[in-house]
């Protein structure tokens, strides 16, 4: 005879869920040409004119349509950034990043937004800052995909000094 009891057992169970959406117009147009000729582009709203990175086909803000594509250059200005010491897988390659690394937030100048990525910096507090200019180095055209992970990292511009602290 089989015995009640209250007792509950869990079974560990790791899910593999391979997922993929569809990109959508904007952002497919975008990803199409950073694939294929290593350019960004950025939406500017036509009503309080912001410039959107990754391309939104509306403002957020002003709820209405976007319709004129900006070509952004690829150097920007670091607006905020942490030294990761954790790991971290990356999401779209699946390997880890060994910390301790430097992740940003980079304003590509003519955008609005920001991109967020690895910053090719030592993780020294003295050496990295916000409001360093940055520019981005992409994979070798032929080994672009058609997405984010098509950026190796921002590399800080050379010659800069960090300001002084008042
Ligand atoms: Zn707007």
């Amino acid at each position: 005879m089989i015995k009640k009891t209250d007792e509950q057992i869990s079974i560990p169970m790791v899910v593999d869920v391979p997922f993929e959406f569809a990109a959508g117009q904007y952002l497919t147009r975008a990803l199409t040409e950073l694939r294929d000729n290593g350019r960004f582009y950025g939406v500017k709203c036509p009503k309080c004119g912001r410039v959107q990175l990754p391309p939104r086909i509306v403002c957020a803000e002003c709820l209405v349509r976007n319709e004129e594509w900006v070509e952004l250059g690829l150097e920007g200005t670091l607006k905020a950034f942490t030294i990761m010491y954790l790991p971290l897988n990356d999401p779209t390659t699946g390997k880890p990043h060994n910390p301790p690394f430097v992740y940003g937030s980079v304003q590509l100048d003519e955008a609005t937004s920001v991109l967020d990525h690895l910053v090719n910096i030592e993780p020294d507090m003295d050496k990295i800052w916000v409001g360093m200019r940055c520019r981005i180095v992409l994979r070798p055209q032929e080994e672009r995909i058609g997405d984010l992970s098509d950026i190796l990292y921002f590399q800080p511009l050379p010659g800069q000094k960090k300001p002084e602290q008042n």
